[in-house]
């Protein structure tokens, strides 16, 4: 550290030799202006002592100043910085993260929470310390006292909000001896699609054993007790044929299902005429619509639509819906499929429903598209039995049947609404579905479609 200096003061036998030059050297010339009679003794003694006063004040004010001890020079040495806590290395890193994070003192405290943190455990205001308790988990508060004193990690996996959310808690040291750090992960979603794909192959699993379990029963019979029935066969073989046909459907579904599932996150690419589609695809159904004796009515504006459609998939859509529509129609009753153009996306979900008085709609899909788009809507209504208020939010679910004895009788495999909803979505289009008890159902989708200058730009 460098010591800095005053001016120069002269060292004490220094200091003395120039007092006692300083006085003789004045007395001595007085001595002689005396004996040359300019002045009397009197006169000469009096301007000896005057010197040498002078000569001993000039003494005392050059001796050097005394050193001021203990207190040092405020600029001598810079200030020492104040003692950093080892948590405020970590609190802006928590604070930056986008995930909930919060760091606990070796005292107990929660002395860092950011936000997502409070959020997640719902407690205020930030710039308090609170005690751990407030967690009230007891399982991540065993493992943060675990943590806090053996220093291992640990993962906590735990429920939050009433069992709504599931969270997995990474503890680790935190920086400070015995403190602890937590970083929470949320995994919600990923447990509810791993619970959506097991329940989906359980459902899967169970639809393609029924005809399974059937078509081994009759072989069964047929090799055993009707061994010799060669009458009864023949109604055996008609059953074990439609099981067959059943088994069939469901494999086509499921595999039309996981392809549409695969490719649903990538736009389609060719342009449709969404109105001529619509009419053969219509027209494909009439011989089965006969068959059940429905008349089948066909609608649509006689102009072109265009959309940027898969052309398969959009066939699927209103095949699905049709053959709906033509299996719960009333006997001799009537199928109508109508297509229209409206100004928005937002019109067209108006316009796709019926409207009649009495019914209830459910949205089934909220179409990704702005709300602003020109669309194209197409509408299914049959005059069935309807569908009861409480079922309509829940079709489009896999394997979800209205009445299961029905559906069954009817040969249905549960998956065809959700093959529609999955190809909309792909479209950013909507399906909703209006129905009243007793009268019927209808069920409407629309899209974007081109604007008449876009489509002559790119036909
Ligand atoms: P399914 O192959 O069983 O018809 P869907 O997914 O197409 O499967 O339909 C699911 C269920 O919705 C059907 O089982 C049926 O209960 C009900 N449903 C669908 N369309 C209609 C309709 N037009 N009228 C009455 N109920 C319908």
């Amino acid at each position: 550290m460098s010591q800095q200096k005053g001016p120069a003061q002269p060292d004490p036998p220094k200091r003395f030799q120039d007092f006692f030059v300083l006085t003789s050297g004045a007395v001595a010339g007085l001595a002689l202006v005396f004996l040359t009679g300019a002045i009397g003794l009197g006169e000469w003694a009096i301007g000896a002592v005057v010197m040498t006063a002078g000569a001993l004040a000039f003494y005392v004010g050059s001796a050097p100043a005394p050193e001021k001890q203990g207190i040092a020079p405020v600029l001598e040495t810079p200030p020492s910085p104040p003692t950093q806590r080892a948590e405020d290395s970590v609190e802006p890193f928590i604070l930056a993260l986008p995930l909930p994070a919060l760091l606990i003192s070796r005292e107990g405290q929660i002395v860092t929470a950011n936000k997502h943190a409070r959020n997640l455990f719902r407690f205020e205001p930030s710039n308090l310390t609170f005690p751990v308790a407030v967690l009230r988990q007891p399982d991540l508060l065993d493992a943060a006292e675990r943590v806090g004193r053996d220093g291992a990690n640990e993962r906590v996996e735990f429920t939050q909000h009433g069992d709504a959310e599931v969270w997995m808690a990474h503890v680790r040291p935190g920086p400070a001896s015995g403190s602890v750090l937590m970083v929470f992960e949320d995994l919600t979603a990923v447990r509810r699609a791993e619970r959506a794909r097991a329940d989906f192959l359980a459902n899967a699993s169970h639809e393609l054993r029924t005809p399974l379990t059937a078509i081994g029963g009759f072989i069964e019979t047929m090799r055993g007790p009707a061994k010799d029935d060669k009458e009864a066969w023949e109604g055996f073989l008609e059953i074990m044929s439609q099981q067959t046909e059943r088994m069939k459907r469901l494999v086509a579904d499921l595999l039309s299902l996981s392809r549409i599932e695969f490719s649903e996150h990538r736009a389609p690419k060719t342009q449709v005429e969404v109105g001529q589609l619509t009419r053969d695809t219509s027209q494909a159904l009439i011989p089965i619509a006969e068959e059940a004796g429905i008349t089948l009515h066909f609608e649509s504006p006689d102009i072109a639509i265009h959309a940027i459609a898969d052309d398969d998939e959009i066939a699927q859509v209103i095949q699905n819906l049709a053959s709906n529509a033509i299996k719960y129609a009333r006997t001799d009753g009537n199928v109508r499929i109508e297509v229209g153009i409206a100004a928005t996306m937002a019109d067209a979900a108006t316009a796709s429903s019926r409207q009649s008085p009495g019914a209830k709609r459910s949205l089934l899909l909220q179409p990704y598209a702005s709300a602003g788009a020109p669309a194209v809507w197409v509408r299914v209504t049959d005059d069935g039995e309807g569908i009861s208020e409480s079922h309509l939010p829940r079709l489009g679910e896999r394997f979800y049947r209205v009445d299961e004895s029905r559906g069954g009788k009817l040969e249905g495999t549960g998956l065809g609404l959700a093959i529609v909803k999955h190809i909309m979505a792909r479209h950013r289009g909507g399906l909703a579905v209006e129905s009243r008890e007793g009268h019927g159902t209808a069920f409407g989708i629309w899209m974007p479609r081109l604007k008449d200058d876009a489509r002559s730009e790119t036909v």
